[in-house]
């Protein structure tokens, strides 16, 4: 049977003339970059996180950025990043000219570990990012007291969380502002690029609006430096249809995780994802631990046998060539080390069937036997 890692063909299939439709309407009236599609999902996304503003975005990158531009982050300023996420996160400070300063995860949300940040802040220092790690909430309140005990921002990179809750409540609008991406493979994804910054303080938003469109509120007159960070309108049109059906689609995700939770736990040699007592997961990500460094054999174990995984992520922000001349060295980061060595990312989405995760699950099952 083959397991594929994601199947974004099969979401497509069922809900192909919908936005076969809203994509012709946008090459009917022309609107190709923002436009009512975009202004339409805009509302609605912002409405479903109980966010007062949402501005669409050419990507989550985008967003990383234009959140922390906004906020006035410039050259010398230091933010503290997560060392365990996508390089993303980190291109937001390093966009502004600031540098980032990593800081481990936990080892068992693999989430920023508030505990190791004041160690990590400085006189330099201006914001925190919080990535919502694998769809899970990462740990706000602890975070927000940490924020407001050193005067900085506390920013949320909600790329892999849309619809996820922290303590009942929505992410996305609990730090001063919020980016999401919707590269197609995230929960909710585009057919394309897109993403969006978020925020319930009306200035930041006023900023977000003028730095999207090259730092203008009125077209030709440039108030403030600003960028092309625009949503494409046909993303806004497919956003628009897919966003009715992601709380049916993140349920189903969840679901998924319960059966891999029950399917999985009697294995001992791996490490199931928690879901934090504070937290409701969205599952963008399903990463085991692999024990006694198994977790190349067991991949390629699965991919002899038709299951496709994914490594989530392999080499820790720290450790990139990119961040050579940070002087970070291994051994500085051991939790975010160690899930880059044996963390496995299992196929998980909502058209995963039983058949599907049960036939993971056995092979696994054989792998360890
Ligand atoms: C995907 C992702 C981004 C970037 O989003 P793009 O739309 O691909 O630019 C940023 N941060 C995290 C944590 C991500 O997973």
């Amino acid at each position: 049977m083959k397991v594929p890692f994601l199947d974004i063909k099969a979401q497509y299939s069922s809900i192909k003339e919908e936005v076969n439709l809203a994509v012709l309407n946008i090459l009917e009236n022309t609107s190709f970059i923002l436009g009512s599609s975009v202004k339409n999902f805009e509302n609605e996304f912002a409405a479903a996180h109980n966010i007062n503003y949402c501005y669409g975005l050419s990507n989550g990158t985008a967003g990383n950025h234009l959140v922390l531009w906004a906020l006035g982050i410039k050259p010398g300023d230091e933010v503290i990043i997560p060392a365990n996420t996508f390089i993303a996160t980190a291109w937001g400070a390093t966009l502004c000219g600031a540098t980032p300063v990593f800081v481990d995860c936990t080892p068992d949300t693999y989430n920023i570990d508030p505990s190791k940040i004041e160690a990590a802040i400085s006189s330099k220092t201006k914001a925190i990012v919080a990535v919502h790690l694998y769809g899970q909430p990462a740990d706000l309140d602890s975070l927000k007291v940490i924020a407001d005990k050193h005067n900085l921002f506390l920013v949320e990179d909600a790329a892999q969380a849309h619809f996820a809750e922290y303590k009942g409540k929505k992410i996305g609008g609990i730090g001063i502002a919020s980016s999401f991406s919707f590269y197609p493979g995230k929960n909710l994804g585009a057919y394309g690029e897109a993403g969006a910054a978020a925020t319930n303080d009306p200035q930041l938003a006023a900023k977000f609006k003028m730095i999207r469109e090259h730092g203008a509120s009125d077209k030709y007159y440039h108030k403030v430096y600003g960028h092309n960070y625009r949503m494409e309108g046909i993303q806004g049109a497919v956003l628009g249809v897919k966003l009715k059906y992601l709380q049916e689609w993140t349920e189903k995700r969840r679901n998924a995780a319960k059966k891999y939770f029950e399917l999985l736990k009697d294995i001992k040699s791996i490490q199931l994802p928690i879901e934090a007592d504070y937290s409701k997961h969205v599952y963008h990500l399903f990463v085991i631990n692999v024990k006694a460094g198994k977790r190349d054999e067991l991949q390629r174990f699965l991919d002899k046998n038709e299951i496709s995984t994914g490594l989530h992520y392999p080499v820790p922000l720290h450790l990139q060539e990119c961040f050579a001349h940070l002087d970070y060295k291994k051994g500085d980061m051991p939790c975010s080390e160690n899930i880059s060595e044996n963390g496995l990312s299992l196929p998980i989405y909502p058209e995963i069937s039983d058949n599907q995760l049960q036939y993971v699950s056995e092979i696994i099952h054989q792998y360890f036997k």
